[in-house]
């Protein structure tokens, strides 16, 4: 099955809305030539930030994400955002359970499930983070963490919404640690999570479901990783700050 290569670029808390703006009107240009049918490019940037963007990318091939959604439709949630906010704003894509914030603000594998709801029910994709710690991947425990990852993070999803999700492999000790994990290393795990979803989902859907690499995916390794038969575009941290970095990715990975 051939599945459309889906390269996001996930800002962090990184770019002003006039930093973001200028990102985007160099990134436009260079991926301009990029057919929307060969692939999908994205970009996250902080919430306060994405006004600016969508204005600037408005009949562009780039299409908007953001960085977290919460379940609640509104109401007495300091610092979280609802799904209406951005909807108002053209956003499309919303990653969910990045392992930063599982890390540092405290996500589980029930809350990932829970904004991954309110994103279907709201009509957005979400991209959902899985991966392990070093630790993990050293103690064999790889498969173990990833498979309590889809089963939380997706449980109750419908075959239905299953085929609007995409989800991103990210060994955290890959990310913005320069340090990629092989294409081999990374196909194997990827083979393993696409076994794992066509188990919970039935084939036709598992197959179909889109699997990003994330952790130092740059323009010279993008080839080769997304050469694998199980990666299907890459959820990109550093490389996405620059336009021309982030282009050169992008061009590679869909070169023939
Ligand atoms: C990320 O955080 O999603 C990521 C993959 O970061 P980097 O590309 O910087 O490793």
């Amino acid at each position: 099955m051939s599945r459309k290569v889906i390269i996001a670029g996930n800002w962090k808390m990184n770019k002003t809305a006039a930093e973001g703006k200028a990102l985007v009107e160099e990134l436009k240009k260079l991926v301009a030539d990029v057919p929307v049918a060969k692939a999908d490019i994205v970009v996250c940037p902080p919430f306060t930030t994405i006004a600016a963007v969508a204005e600037a990318i408005k009949g562009s091939n780039i299409r908007l994400g953001a960085q977290n959604i919460h379940w609640a439709a509104n109401g007495a949630f300091t610092g979280e955002i609802a799904a209406d906010m951005l909807k108002e704003l053209g956003v499309e894509y919303v990653i969910i359970g990045h392992s930063e914030r599982r890390q540092y603000f405290g996500e589980t594998d029930a809350t990932v499930n829970q904004r991954v709801k309110a994103a279907l029910a709201a009509g957005f994709t979400p991209i959902v983070c899985v991966g392990e710690m070093l630790e993990e991947r050293e103690g064999g425990r790889t498969e173990k963490v990833l498979f309590t990852q889809l089963e939380g993070g997706l449980a109750g999803l419908t075959k239905e919404d299953m085929g609007k999700v995409v989800v991103a492999y990210e060994p955290v000790w890959a990310i913005g640690t320069g340090k990629t994990a092989t294409p081999e290393l990374a196909e194997e795990t990827h083979n393993y999570i696409r076994q794992t979803l066509n188990d919970m989902f039935g084939k036709e859907i598992g197959e179909g479901v889109r699997i990003q690499y994330g952790g130092s995916m740059k323009a010279d390794n993008a080839k080769e990783l997304v050469a694998q038969r199980n990666i299907d575009g890459g959820l990109i941290g550093g490389a996405a700050l620059k336009a021309d970095s982030f282009s050169a990715l992008v061009h590679n990975a869909i070169a023939e």
